[in-house]
This record gives C-alpha cells, structure tokens and sequence, in this order.
C-alpha cells in the first residue's frame, strides 16, 4: 500500500477564522483564549478534514498564528534583545511584538524583518541572530499540538523548519559572521524538541530544508551532515522526514541521500528528471516521499503522468516505503474548489484547490483508474478550448521587436523635459489607507445595496479629501491614493481578458493578510481603460503632478496562478502589451508621471543561480515594453519591495525607469552598501519608513536615513517616500508619518542651502 501524505495544509479557515481573530486580538476585542480556541478549533477542523479524504501521514504544528519561521524563532528562543524577553516560554504579546512591532505601555519597538519565503508571495519573519548567541527550548507548541491530533486519534506528523534552513534563512546582527557558526549551539535544542515529541508518541517528525534543493557551497552541505548526525544520535524510535521542495536536489542529491534519516521528500513537480538519478542511488529501506502534486498552482493534475513516475518508484523503493504528496506544503493553494459557486463549469473542471490536491493525492495512492480517466478528461479538453485562445494576441506579440522596447531619448535628456520638482522630492508609493469605509462601499456595490453611480462618487470623493490632505502635507507628486482597488493584481486581472476570479481563493501574503489572486487561463488583451478616469479625476483637482498607478506585468504574472501550458515569458509580453496601452491612454489624458509597480520582480528569480540571466532578461524585457511608448516628458516610475534588491540593482539599470523606490527601510543599511559599490544612474527613493507597523517614525529618525542615502547617492537622485503603500495603514498614523517625512525632506533642502 502506498501511503498518502500530506506536508501542510492552510491554516486560515474556510470563513477566514484565523485571520478574523487574530485581527480582532490585536484590537483588543478577543481575549488570548478566545484566539487560542479559534485556533484549536481550526487544527481540528483541518485534521478531520484530511482524515475524512484518506490521507495517512497528516501534519501536525503546520499552523501557526502568523508565521513558522516566527514559530521557530519561539521554538528555540532566538528573540532579539529588544523585545525584553525574559527567558520563559515566548507569550503572545512578545511573538506579535517581533511581528509586528509594537508602540505604547512604554513600549517602542519595531517589527522584525521579513521577506518572501523562496519564490513564493508568502512573506516570513527573518530570524535575527548575534555572533556566539546561546538558544533554549521556549515553545510547547510543537508538542501542545501533536497531542492534539493524538486525542483525535490521530498519530501526526509534527513540521519543524529544519535547522539548517532556519540558519541559513537568518540574518545576522552587529558584525557579518558566519550563521552556521551558530549550529553547534542550536542543535541540542532542535535535538531537545524532537525528544520531546517522540516522548509524545510521534513516530515520524517531518524537518523541512527546502535550502537543500538550492544552490549550497561545500561548507553548508558539510553542515547538512553534520546537523543531521547530531540529530540521529537521540536514541529514540521516532524517524525523521527531511523535505526538500521548490527545486530539484540536483549537485545536493549526494548530501541527501547521506543524511542519516528514514525519509526524503523531493518535489517532482518542479523538478521531474531528478527522480532517475535519486532512484539509481536510492539507499536501502529510505522512505521517499514523492511530491507529485503540484502545491504551487491551482491546475488539476493529469493522474496518468503521475501515476507513471509513482510506478517507476515504486520499483526501486518498494510500495512500503513510497509516499505521495503534494510538491510542498498546500499553504500557498486556496482552500476548497467547491466554494467557488460562480466558476465557470468548464474552467472549474480544469481546476483543484488543497482539498481536491489532496484528494488527487489518495487517488494516486490508491491507484483509482476512475479518477485517473477522469484527469485525462480534463485534460484533453482545456487543451481543445476555444477558451484559452485569442489569435489577435498572440499576432500582436509575436510582431514585437527590440525598438518597441527602448525609449527614445536617454535619461538625462528626458530629465529636462520632465515635471520641474525640488530637491528631495517627496511622494507615496500609491495606496492610502483602505480603512473599513472603503471596504464596506465597495462590498455594498457587489451587494448592489450601491449603484456603480453612487460607489463611483464615494471614490471620488476619497480621492478628493486624499488629494487635498496631500497637497495640505506639503508632499511633491501626488497620487489618487488606490481606493477603488481590492489589490493591486486582482483590480487590474478583473479588467483584462483571459483572467478568471475566485470568490474563496485566499492564499497568505503575510501575517493576517491574505490576496485572492486570480486564475491566467488564457491569452491577455486589455478592452478597454483600467484606471484613466480616476487619474484625470486626480489630477484635475490639483496642479501639482498626480501619478498614475498600474501594476507591472511581472508583479501580475507573479501574483497569479499562471497557465502552465505556454512558458511564463509568453504570458509576460501579452502581460507587457495591455499594460501598454494603459500607459499610453494615461498619457493621452494628461498624466504627466505614471508609476508601473513591479514588486515582484525579484522574487521571481529562479532559485537556481544557473537560471537567473534568462528569466531577468524576459521579465525586464516585459518592463520595458509596457513602459517605452510613452513621450521623453513622461516621467516613469518603478517600485519594488520587501526584497533583497542587490541581487538586481544592475538589472534594474537596464529597466531604465526615471525613479525607482524600493523598500529600505526594514533592511537598514543593506541596501546602502550596494550602492556604495554601484553607481545608479537614474533617480531613486529608497523608503525612509516601515509602513508595515503602525509605528510612528520621528522626524529625526527620517532625517537620519535621508542623511545615510546622501552619503552614497547624488542628492539629486533621492526622493523621499515611505518603502511600500499605505492601504494596510490607519489615517492618524499616516498623516503624522507623511508630515514628519515632508519636514524632514524640507530640512535636508535647506541643510544644503546652508553649507
Ligand atoms: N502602488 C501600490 C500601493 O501603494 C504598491 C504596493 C506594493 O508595492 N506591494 O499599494
Ligand atoms: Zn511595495
């Protein structure tokens, strides 16, 4: 019998349970124990729900509140200075105070950083570390909820990130050392909470070292083995499960296979040809768990091809040591197709959510010939669809050359032409806060308890108190401030062709936050103007410059569940094109600088080094040609965040947008030291704030970063905003933020005048 396995599933709850009390505990109006029950409540929901589908090896400790790599910073005591810590278990206030930061009861810290998890849009807290720091076991969380399961009658899978991925996915703080310095002193804890959970009766534990399926230097695959050696030295019964996804094994399947562990888990969807070379060193009595099921995309799978890489496994590995999984944890699947109640029939059928990927899981398992017709079925028939295919589209793309691509004139002869502006500009990256007013219009239109008449007239009339508080502030270049958008991908996908929508579709982003995104099934084209008539309405009540506001096409591809039956690149330029014709329309209407968001340009790298050149070269290609039909006296903007950016800075050279503004302000002086290194030609606003806590930022604190960026960039290439947009935000808090900031870009103007 092949066992069928699960690595993760989504904590949220079909009615968004989670983030609904977490939220509502954070306002102060839930209790701890009414959140620890909702939560109680939702594992058991969960497991149930699993158990119910078949599967047998269930996860359990997958939950967590707000993050796992937080999770794990509780689990061994890894808590910066800062939050006061006294050594004791991790409480709820001190873990959403490294979240989220935290102001007031004489408290003023700020958030820990985070960053997206691989090449996901999930975002994780980045454990912050000190050179020759200790660690303690300091959360029974992982046992709390193995227990659980137990008294459901169910023997589960704890999930911890293994030690090595926790190390290398830290950051370190004071002087730059070594992170794996730190393994010595952290393994005896992971060692310590494994014990203890084989104490509780687990008979696998589930370890996930996705770093292992990247590229490692010799050094931290030595690491690998070394870790794992400690960990196999316990003396209990209980084996471990190491799981690798999002890329293949490939130069580390050696380092693999020598780990001393009972089980592997390899990710076949991403990375299929790395089953024959694990197979002919496959170690004897090895359980392999083969991710089969695609954890990353919402397509039902076609079973037959599946079922034939399970057939060869199973020749070598033998039917009691194979398992069948999804590719990863199903935390960045929605929850449930069958929620969704408005799909298109035929598209439906082309679809599974965690629930059916599951279901497809034990249908592999079991080998039911029905369901695998079944997948064939589908198949066949979204390939045949008339549905998917536009052919004025893929006309119109395949005419693209080079010279649509490149803007006329070079930077600095556009300057020139471009809106006149003082030194260190200020502006905001677009949103402003979506407060509930703005969600509950919104909701009232789909109710139609609103008429689009009455709705448009409320947008409007945020859009003119937003304009005239800005022009108030005293900032530089507006914006409308965003408030007809849901989010910044769905809001653009539900006006172009070849997009579908989910009502249900939650996936997390970060924390509480959760994005719908929506399903590419087929060829892109834009009909008809997207955001024009919110732009003029701006821009026609001021006469400082309003920016337009639109979403790139790698930020769209990114923020997508995308076809897999054409390669990303082909969706990109049909992407590049619609976003075209909205730059131009917006130019036409008098829009004198227009900012394309791509905030998700690098965290679409491939995971491997080896692939990086190709995929920057289509996804800036992309870039470009939205962007380069617009008049030299247009004045392009680019935005980008929450991300490593010295990857790329000189990949966003090539972009060759007029200002670029990236998130700074969570990363400190990382940033500043690539450009100490590279020279930017173009103008750039890296932000003087974190607008993801409420925190307020002091006028000196702004200055003081607006001093650092002086240092190393040309005081005529820095413009002043906060790192990201401002939806998440409340109205107090950003007011008193946006004024400090504009007080502090006029000091450094005059601060010049001075000297
Ligand atoms: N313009 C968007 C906003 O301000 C950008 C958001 C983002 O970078 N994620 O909300
Ligand atoms: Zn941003």
């Amino acid at each position: 019998m092949i066992i069928a396995s699960n690595l993760g599933f989504p904590p949220l709850g079909a009615a968004r349970e989670l983030k609904r009390a977490t939220e509502g505990y954070w306002a102060g109006k839930l209790s701890a124990q009414q959140l620890l029950a909702t939560g109680a409540e939702l594992r058991r929901r969960h497991w149930e729900l699993q158990r119910a589908i078949g599967i047998d090896r269930i996860p359990a400790n997958d939950f967590s509140f707000y993050d796992r790599m937080l999770d794990t910073c509780a689990l061994v005591g890894a808590v910066p200075p800062r939050y006061g810590w006294k050594g004791n278990e991790v409480d709820a206030d001190t873990y959403f105070a490294m979240a989220r930061g935290s102001q007031g009861k004489g408290r003023d810290v700020t958030a820990m950083e985070m960053t997206k998890w691989f090449d996901t849009n999930y975002h994780y807290i980045v454990p912050e570390l000190e050179r020759g720091q200790s660690f303690r076991l300091a959360s029974k969380k992982p046992v709390a909820e193995f227990r659980e399961a137990k008294a459901l009658g169910i023997d589960a899978t704890p999930v911890l990130i293994g030690p090595i991925t926790f190390l290398l996915l830290a950051k370190t703080k004071g002087t730059r050392f070594d992170r794996l310095s730190l393994l010595d002193a952290l393994l005896p804890v992971y060692a310590e909470a494994l014990s203890a959970l084989a104490a509780a009766g687990a008979t696998w534990i589930q370890l996930d070292e996705p770093c292992l399926a990247l590229d490692r230097s010799e050094a931290e695959r030595a690491a690998y083995l070394h870790a794992y050696s400690h960990l196999a030295k316990r003396g209990d019964k209980t084996q471990l499960l190491v799981a690798t996804y999002f890329a293949g094994l490939d130069d580390n399947v050696a380092t693999a296979l020598a780990l001393p562990v009972q089980g592997l888990h390899v990710d076949l969807v991403r990375a299929p040809d790395q089953l024959d070379r694990l197979l002919s060193e496959w170690p004897k009595g090895r359980t392999l768990s083969a991710g089969v099921i695609d954890g990353r995309n919402v397509w039902r799978a076609n079973l037959q091809a599946q079922r034939a890489l399970l057939d060869r496994a199973m020749k070598t590995v033998g039917d009691d040591r194979l398992w069948v999984a999804p590719s990863c944890s199903l935390l960045h699947t929605p929850l449930d197709l069958d929620l969704e109640t408005k799909l298109d029939p035929e598209l439906k059928g082309w679809l599974a959510f965690a629930k059916q990927k599951l279901q497809e899981v034990v249908s592999l398992a079991k080998g039911d010939r029905g369901a695998v017709e079944a997948s064939s079925t589908a198949a066949k028939s979204r390939r045949a669809s008339k549905r998917i295919n536009d052919a004025s589209v893929q006309r119109r793309a395949a005419a693209v050359s080079e010279k649509d691509r490149v803007r006329p004139a070079p930077y600095a002869v556009r300057r020139k032409t471009q809106v006149a502006l003082p030194r260190y500009p200020t502006t905001t990256i677009g949103s402003f806060p979506q407060t509930a007013e703005v969600r509950a219009a919104r909701r009232k239109l789909h109710d139609s308890q609103l008429t689009a008449e009455e709705y448009d007239a409320f947008i409007e009339s945020q859009i003119g108190k937003t304009v005239a508080l800005q022009e108030e502030i005293g900032l530089d270049v507006l914006v409308h401030g965003e408030f007809e958008r849901n989010d910044m991908v769905e809001y653009f996908g539900e006006q172009l062709a070849g997009f579908a929508f989910t009502e249900h579709g939650w996936v997390q982003s970060y924390g509480t936050r959760y994005v719908k995104p929506p399903i590419i099934f087929g060829d892109v084209s834009r009909p008809s103007a997207m955001t024009v008539r919110w732009s003029r309405y701006a821009q026609s009540l001021t006469k400082r410059p309003v920016k337009g506001m639109l979403t790139g096409p790698v930020t769209i591809l990114q923020w997508s569940f995308v076809r897999d039956d054409q390669p990303r690149a082909e969706t990109a330029k049909q992407l590049a094109l619609a976003i075209r014709d909205e730059v131009l329309d917006l130019e036409a209407a008098g829009i004198r600088v227009i900012q394309i968001d791509e905030p998700a340009l690098r965290e679409g790298l491939p995971l491997r080094r080896a692939d990086w050149a190709d995929y920057l070269h289509w996804a800036v290609d992309a870039f470009r040609l939205a962007t380069a039909g617009v008049r030299d006296a247009t004045q392009i903007h680019t935005h980008m965040c929450y991300s490593e950016f010295n990857d790329v800075l000189r990949v966003i050279e090539r972009m060759d947008a007029d200002v670029i503004s990236i998130e700074n302000a969570r990363s400190g002086s990382e940033l500043l030291q690539g450009f100490e290194q590279y020279k930017y030609p173009n103008e750039i606003g890296p932000g003087v704030y974190d607008i993801h806590s409420p925190r307020v930022p002091a006028t000196s604190e702004i200055t003081g970063a607006l001093k650092n960026m002086a240092r190393v960039l040309d005081d005529t290439q820095i413009w002043v905003n906060p790192d990201c947009g401002l939806k998440t935000r409340g109205w107090d808090e950003t007011l008193a933020a946006l004024r400090n900031m504009v007080e502090a870009a006029k000091g450094m103007r005059d601060g010049k005048r001075e000297t």
